[in-house]
C-alpha cells in the first residue's frame, strides 16, 4: 500500500485542501449554519474509522472487528444523552436531512400529512420542499411567520392544524432568528393528534449549553445536525423517548443508510466531549451575544432586521427598506470580495427570487469560535454596512478587505 501523504499523492487536491483552510483562516465565515470544528474534530473525522463497516447498532453489528467503532458510538450517544438530557439517541444519520428523513420513515405512510415552516419564511427544503424527497412523498402544508412581526404565527399554525389535520408537525428552522415556543406547537401538535418533531439544526449548541430553551422532552422527536453551534463536526442526529426508540433505529438503519460514518461518528464524539465543557457554555452565551450586538449595530446603521432583532446566534437583514436598489446577492458578492462571507436569503413576503432575494443573512458561531467579542463584532457590522451602502465602489470594498485582513490575522484559526 502506498502510505504517502495526501501532498505526495495528489498535488491537486492537497493544494484545494490547504486552501482551503487558508480560505478559512483569510476571510470571516458569517453563514449562520457554519463553524470551525476543533483540530481534535478534524482528527477524529479524518481517520481509519473510515475504513470501517459497522452496520448496526453498538454489541449488535452485522460485520466482525466493530469493538472500536462500539467503544466511539457508545461515547458519542452518553456525550449526547448528558447534553441534550435526550432519552433515547440515534447518532448514525449523515446530515441533519437523513436526520428529518429517518423520523419521518419512523412515524409516516407516504401519502401522510406534514405541516411546516414555509422555505421563504425560514424553514428548511426537509421539512417537506417540494423539490426534496419529502414534499415529493408526503403531503405538505405550511404555516408561516407573522408578516408584521416577524415572529411564527403561532395562532396561524393553530387554525391550519385544526384544517388540515396533519400527522406531523415541524418546528425548529433555518432562518428564523428568535426563540421557539416548543410547548405552544407542543400543545398544538396534541390538540391536533400530530406527532411533534423539533428541528434543532441550527441551535444544537445553545440548546446543549442552555442558552436557547430545549424541546427535548416536550416534542416526540428532537433531530439536529452536529456541524452548526455545536461545532462537532458534519453529521446528523435523532433525540426521542424510549416508545420510538425501535422505530427511529430501524428507519434510520436499514431504512434510510446503509453503514455508518464512523469517522464522522468519532468526530461527533469528540466534538459533544468539548461542547460538556464550562468554556463550551461561555461560547454559546459570547454567541448569542455577538448576535445581539450585531444586530443593534446594524439597526443603529438604519437596516430592517426580521423580527427587530435577534435571541439566537443569527440575524436577519431585509434590505427592501433601507436599500431599495440593492439585492441580497449584491451585498454577497461585494462582502465575498472584501472576505466577509454570508448569504443572500429570502425574507417573509419576498417579492424577488430564491436565486436573488432581498435579505442577507448572518451568523455568530464562526467567528465568536476564532475569539470574537461584542466589541469585535460591532466593528464588523460597521464594515458589512460600509460594504451595503457601496457594493458596486472598489475602493470602498478594497479598504474592508485590507481590514478584514488585519482582523483575520488578529483572529487566527488552525496553527
Ligand atoms: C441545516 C439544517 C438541516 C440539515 O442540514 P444538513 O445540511 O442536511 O445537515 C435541517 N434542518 C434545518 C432547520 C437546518 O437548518
Amino acid at each position: 500500500m502506498d502510505d504517502s501523504h495526501v501532498r505526495d499523492v495528489d498535488p491537486a487536491v492537497a493544494d484545494a485542501l490547504s486552501g482551503e483552510v487558508q480560505r478559512q483562516q483569510d476571510t470571516l465565515a458569517m453563514i449562520a449554519s457554519e463553524n470551525h470544528a476543533s483540530r481534535a474534530v478534524l482528527e477524529a473525522q479524518g481517520s481509519a474509522l473510515t475504513n470501517k463497516y459497522a452496520e448496526g447498532y453498538p454489541g449488535e453489528r452485522y460485520y466482525a472487528g466493530c469493538e472500536y467503532a462500539d467503544a466511539v458510538e457508545e461515547l458519542a450517544i452518553e456525550r449526547a444523552k448528558e447534553l441534550w438530557g435526550a432519552a433515547h439517541v440515534n447518532v448514525q444519520p449523515h446530515s441533519g436531512s437523513q436526520a428529518n428523513m429517518g423520523v419521518y420513515l419512523a412515524v409516516l405512510d407516504p401519502g401522510d400529512k406534514i405541516l411546516s415552516l414555509d422555505l421563504t419564511h425560514g424553514g428548511h427544503l426537509s421539512h417537506g420542499h417540494p423539490a426534496n424527497f419529502a414534499g415529493q412523498t408526503y403531503e405538505v402544508e405550511q404555516y408561516e411567520v407573522d408578516a408584521e412581526t416577524g415572529y411564527v404565527d403561532y395562532d396561524g399554525l393553530e387554525d391550519l392544524a385544526e384544517s388540515f389535520d396533519p400527522d406531523i408537525i415541524v418546528s425548529g428552522y433555518s432562518a428564523y432568528p428568535r426563540e421557539v415556543e416548543w410547548e405552544r406547537v407542543q400543545e398544538i401538535a396534541e390538540a391536533a393528534d400530530a406527532y411533534h418533531l423539533a428541528d434543532i439544526a441550527h441551535i444544537t449548541g445553545l440548546v446543549a449549553a442552555g442558552v436557547h430553551s430545549s424541546p427535548v422532552g416536550v416534542a416526540d422527536f428532537v433531530t439536529g445536525s452536529t456541524h452548526k453551534t455545536i461545532r462537532a463536526g458534519r453529521g446528523g442526529i435523532i433525540m426521542c423517548e424510549e416508545e420510538h426508540a425501535d422505530a427511529i433505529d430501524k428507519a434510520v438503519f436499514p431504512g434510510a443508510q446503509g453503514g455508518p460514518l464512523m469517522h464522522n461518528i468519532a468526530g461527533k464524539a469528540v466534538g459533544f466531549g468539548e461542547a460538556l465543557s464550562e468554556e463550551f457554555e461561555a461560547y454559546a452565551e459570547q454567541t448569542v451575544e455577538n448576535a445581539k450586538a450585531l444586530a443593534d449595530r446594524l439597526e443603529e446603521h438604519g437596516l430592517s432586521l426580521v423580527s427587530g432583532g435577534t435571541d439566537n446566534h443569527l440575524v436577519l437583514a431585509d434590505l427592501r427598506p433601507s436599500h431599495p436598489d440593492t439585492t441580497g446577492k449584491d451585498v454577497e458578492a461585494a462582502l465575498e470580495t472584501a472576505g466577509i462571507v454570508m448569504n443572500a436569503n429570502t425574507v417573509p413576503g419576498e417579492t424577488r427570487s430564491a436565486f436573488d432575494p432581498s435579505g442577507i443573512r448572518l451568523g455568530t458561531p464562526a467567528i465568536t469560535t476564532r475569539g470574537f467579542d461584542e466589541e469585535a463584532t460591532r466593528e464588523v457590522a460597521d464594515l458589512i454596512v460600509r460594504v451595503i451602502d457601496d457594493y458596486d465602489d472598489e475602493s470602498v470594498v478594497e479598504d474592508v478587505a485590507e481590514r478584514v485582513d488585519e482582523l483575520t490575522d488578529e483572529y487566527t484559526l488552525y496553527e
